[in-house]
């Protein structure tokens, strides 16, 4: 049952000779073994790798070399995160082979701090989406019911952790996709404030809207995972030269005075009552711990969805360019030039992706350009201008962390009703803020996820009231069964 341990506990008992983490990633490695043919998180998995990973991590221990503040944790990285020497594909026939040369930031952070990497997670194609059902190659499953999905787009991250399928993942979130399937699987997903933590060697979707984050069993293991990721980055332009302040010193403080935004757009009729009810029952927590929440405005909500996709659909076309069949993974030869674009571009990228680098050229071609951009860049700055008004006087802003919990697989055909899942995600990445989404409960038997926002670079305080919550909502800490619920799921 090592695979259950939180981050947290895991370290205390590698740190205590309990276990080793041989024996840790071992056990994560079976249960991966049992449950991925089911819930389907993994695209990769690095077994051989991790396990040789993880004798060195026992070797030093015994040697009393400093092992690293996250030695012989077994983690899990969405696949658009680049790791030196093991396939990077972005679930994307385009990269289905791409073996990048250099790690990540990221990556290269958590291996220097012992985390033993146990594989790479599937997600919607080039983090399009928002169920994984775009992958080029499987929609991954929620593991507290195998008909729907985890969410997206990084569902496979999501999932993994869910399903104890490792202990902690990183995800990327441009409109939404670490906090929405954090929401669908019923852990934590935290966005970090725009330039927290470094983007190189993260594939690009929309670069101005993108960020990465980690998916977690809980609050405490947000915070230690923030301790080793946060910081400024040279090789990222975008990254803030600001030092990162111990995340953990942040849990257990009082959240007495705490002063609660609760936006009226975000409980109107297209949020599902099931939802609704979890997160204003969640409220009510917050109050008894002395937090004082008060309804207030974002008039601009309603406007951030469609300025967003107007935006990072234009993001990614110019950044998806770059997949020429040249540079890049899917290389099939051709009588001329052009055909060999067409032929490698057409066959490389699914349908999502092809419609948002259409609609993204459509909306950067001259005459379309003010039209459609640059009034979506100005709804961008008043979505802003609603956050900095609403933080003058409040510390967070609580909403739904999605409008609906997970969704049947298959279900939603159209894609407006898709777009429509980051309704609660999106105005945070357009104004660059971080936002948590923490499990607040079940509708229907379903997780229900609420969001905390909070002011630019105030992870601490995000995570002080998260942890609050975590500890006093009295919920059960109740785990998926992972059971097929009868008929194929084997696509
Ligand atoms: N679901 C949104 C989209 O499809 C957001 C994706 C993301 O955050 N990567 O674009």
């Amino acid at each position: 049952m090592l695979e259950q341990l939180t981050v947290a506990a895991a370290l205390e008992k590698l740190a205590n000779r309990e276990i080793s983490a041989r024996e840790l990633t071992e056990a994560v490695l079976t249960r991966i073994d049992d449950v991925d043919k089911s819930v389907r998180a993994y695209i990769t998995v690095t077994g051989e790798r991790a396990l040789q990973a993880a004798e060195k991590i026992d070797e030093k221990r015994a040697k009393g070399e400093n092992t690293g503040p996250l030695a012989g944790v077994p983690v899990a990285l969405k696949d658009n995160i680049c790791t030196g020497g093991v396939l990077t594909s972005c679930a994307s026939k385009m990269l289905a082979n791409f073996i990048p040369p250099y790690d990540a930031t990221v990556a290269l952070l958590l291996q220097e701090a012992g985390a033993i990497l146990v594989g790479k997670t599937n997600l919607d194609e080039f983090a399009m989406g928002s169920s994984t059902e775009s992958s080029a190659f499987f929609t991954s499953r929620n593991p507290w019911d195998l008909t729907r999905v985890p969410g997206g787009s990084s569902g496979g991250s999501a999932a993994a952790v869910a399903a104890d399928e490792t202990l902690f993942s990183l995800g990327t979130d441009t409109g939404g996709s670490i906090r929405q399937p954090a929401a669908f699987c019923g852990i934590v997903g935290l966005k970090p404030t725009y330039g927290r933590v470094s983007r190189f060697g993260v594939v690009a979707l929309a670069s101005s809207l993108d960020h990465v984050g980690p998916l977690t069993k809980d609050v405490r293991d947000c915070a230690l995972i923030m301790n080793v990721i946060a910081g400024h980055d040279k090789n990222d332009s975008t990254s803030a030269e600001l030092a990162a302040p111990d995340y953990t010193s942040f849990l257990g403080r009082e959240i007495k005075g705490l002063r609660i935004g609760v936006p009226v757009e975000y409980f109107n009729a297209d949020i599902e009552d099931g939802v609704k009810k979890a997160v204003r029952k969640a409220i009510d927590v917050f109050v008894s711990l002395g937090a004082e929440a008060e309804e207030i405005s974002l008039p601009h909500t309603q406007y951030a969805l469609p300025a967003f996709y107007i935006l990072a659909a234009a993001e990614a076309s110019s950044n998806l360019a770059r997949y020429d069949g040249v540079q890049y993974g899917l290389h099939m030869a051709a009588a001329n030039l052009d055909d060999f674009y067409k032929k490698n571009r057409s066959e490389g990228f699914g349908s999502e992706v092809k419609r948002r680098i259409i609609f993204g050229t459509y909306i950067l071609s001259s005459g379309n350009y003010d039209h459609y951009y640059l009034k979506a860049m100005k709804v961008r700055t008043l979505v802003k201008e609603d956050f900095e008004r609403a933080f003058a006087g409040y510390d967070l802003i609580l909403t739904p962390a999605a409008p609906t919990t997970a969704f049947k697989a298959g279900s939603v055909e159209d894609r407006l009703q898709m777009y429509f899942n980051d309704s609660c995600t999106v105005a945070a990445n357009l104004a660059g803020l971080p936002a948590i989404s923490l499990p607040c409960g079940f509708a229907d038997g379903l997780p229900v996820g609420l969001q905390l926002i909070g002011k630019p670079f105030a992870e601490g305080t995000v995570l002080q009231a998260a942890y609050a919550y975590e500890q006093n909502s009295g919920l059960p800490k109740s785990k998926p069964a992972v059971k097929e619920a009868g008929g194929a799921l084997h696509e």
